[in-house]
């Protein structure tokens, strides 16, 4: 039954009406061809950022880098790699989260340093990087970037450490957030991971030499072994001798659960889980908690595809591609002079009208954040003739920004943190929508809230916020 809709606002153009990507890295070392690898690793984790790539090798004593706007396969040609000699490389993929959109703040970030050229490939957000940036400006820093990044390469470069690893240590000890990180030095590539182990960071084999990735995606398109991931406050250096270790601080492991709701690639594991089959079971648990009288369950792909196959597969209801998404929509497109009906979203997605025609269907997606993708989506599949459209969110409502290294509207722009889910169906214009509670995401997770980031749903932070961020986006602590 269609019920009556909420009088709609004006739609905006942009497509993008989600959580936006954060950053990926890579590195390699000792290895034969170490920038073509690192580029082949950036270029399997090209999900994860869209706005610039980087790699910095180590050539005997010198730190090369090439950083530039755009897509891996754009920024690097034959001629760009061979300008970066070394059998060792680190690479980044950025989307930024702290610091604008420039050639400026595409990392790797190459530094020198009385220790040497170091460079510094980071995921994640630090959130009192602003305090110290402060505080080291007034004792005479000079900074390049207004990336947050940059204020771990000046702590150890200030430290009066004996090496690099211990320079590290001190300096990872200052710095508060989510971060897992890269720095390349002349004895090697330093990897660490927050105590809190927020992303993710994992690391493999590749005939014989030691890699480490965002994602083990990476690992498969190289030919490399997976070995662990970083522990969170971990140290791991990767050099000619392979892996060798230290702890910096006490971890209390709280990973970013939407890293499995939707970043990372489902056919990575991370944090020791498969991304895809815990996508299903999400579908799976939101079939019991949110069952619909429906024909088809039907994905809004990509990222909704395993979910949806979960719920088909618990509730019994056939599975049907019935939006195919264009996956060659560049980051830019040029608007059409004339209107075109939801011409943002048809960029991306268009129904299937053979298989929604006349149909109860149960849609399925990973999150709603404003809303007005879904409002439109809904729209388009009724004007393809779907019946009802009951729309099933394989994660809770998401009612707060993240601090740690993902790019989200303000809390205020999250349509769930000031609608209730009845005010929200209205919204987008839904038969019925139902959300996965809380507790049926950590069991299908399978970590405890109390191990698990997921304050974007739940406002509870891992690690504490400053006033000053909060205040920015109207969620002052209470
Ligand atoms: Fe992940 Fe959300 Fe936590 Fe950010 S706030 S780290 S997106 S779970």
């Amino acid at each position: 039954m269609n019920r009556p809709r909420a009088a709609l606002p004006s739609l905006p153009m942009d497509p993008l009406d989600g959580f936006r990507d954060e950053c990926g890295i890579f590195g390699i070392a000792d290895s034969e061809d170490a920038a073509n690898i690192a580029y082949l690793g950036l270029y399997a984790l090209q999900h994860r950022g869209q706005e610039s790539a980087g790699i910095a090798t180590l050539d005997g004593e010198t730190v090369r880098v090439e950083r530039e706007m755009g897509y891996v396969a754009d920024v690097f040609d034959e001629a760009r790699l061979s300008r970066l000699p070394g059998r060792t490389a680190i690479g980044h993929v950025r989307y930024s989260t702290a610091g604008a959109s420039l050639l400026a703040n595409a990392q790797p970030i190459v530094f020198a340093t009385g220790r040497g050229p170091l460079a510094l490939a980071h995921n994640g957000n630090l959130v009192n990087a602003r305090d110290i940036r402060r505080e080291l400006e007034a004792s005479g820093a000079l900074f390049t970037t207004t990336s947050d990044s940059e204020v771990i390469l000046h702590l150890v470069a200030r430290s009066k450490a004996p090496d690099v690893g211990s320079a590290l240590a001190e300096a990872l000890l200052e710095v508060r957030g989510a971060y897992s990180i890269l720095v390349l030095a002349r004895d090697g590539i330093y990897a660490a991971r927050d105590p809190n182990g927020i992303r993710p960071l994992s690391l493999g084999v590749r005939e014989g030499a030691p890699v480490v990735a965002s994602e083990t995606c990476a690992f498969d398109l190289i030919g490399a072994r997976f070995e662990r991931d970083v522990d969170p406050g971990e140290i791991v250096r990767l050099s000619r001798e392979g892996f060798s270790s230290r702890r910096f601080a006490f971890s209390r492991s709280t990973p970013c659960i939407f890293e499995h709701v939707y970043f990372s690639r489902p056919d990575s594991r991370v944090f020791g889980k498969s991304v895809a089959a815990s996508r299903e079971a999400f579908g799976a648990r939101l079939a019991r908690e949110q069952p619909a009288e429906a024909d088809v369950v039907v994905p809004v792909p990509d990222s909704g595809l395993y979910a949806a196959l979960g719920y088909s597969r618990e509730s019994g209801i056939p599975f049907a591609l019935g939006l195919v998404r264009n996956h060659y929509v560049g980051r830019t497109f040029i608007e059409p002079k004339q209107a075109i009906r939801h011409f943002g979203v048809k960029v991306k997605l268009n129904p299937v009208r053979e298989v929604v025609d006349d149909k109860r269907i149960v849609l399925v997606d990973d999150s709603i954040v404003r809303g007005t993708t879904s409002q439109k989506i809904v729209r388009m599949l009724r004007e393809s003739g779907a019946r009802e459209i009951h729309v099933r969110v394989s994660s809770p409502p998401t009612v707060a920004s993240c601090h740690y290294g993902i790019d989200t509207p303000t809390r205020r722009e999250l349509i769930a943190s000031n609608q209730s889910v009845e005010e929200i169906r209205e919204f987008i214009g839904a038969d019925s929508l139902g959300y996965l509670s809380a507790e049926g995401m950590y069991e299908a997770f399978g970590r405890p809230a109390q191990a698990t980031c997921a304050a974007c749903f739940t406002g509870v932070y891992p690690v504490e916020i400053p006033e000053e961020e909060l205040e920015k986006e109207g969620a002052v602590a209470r």
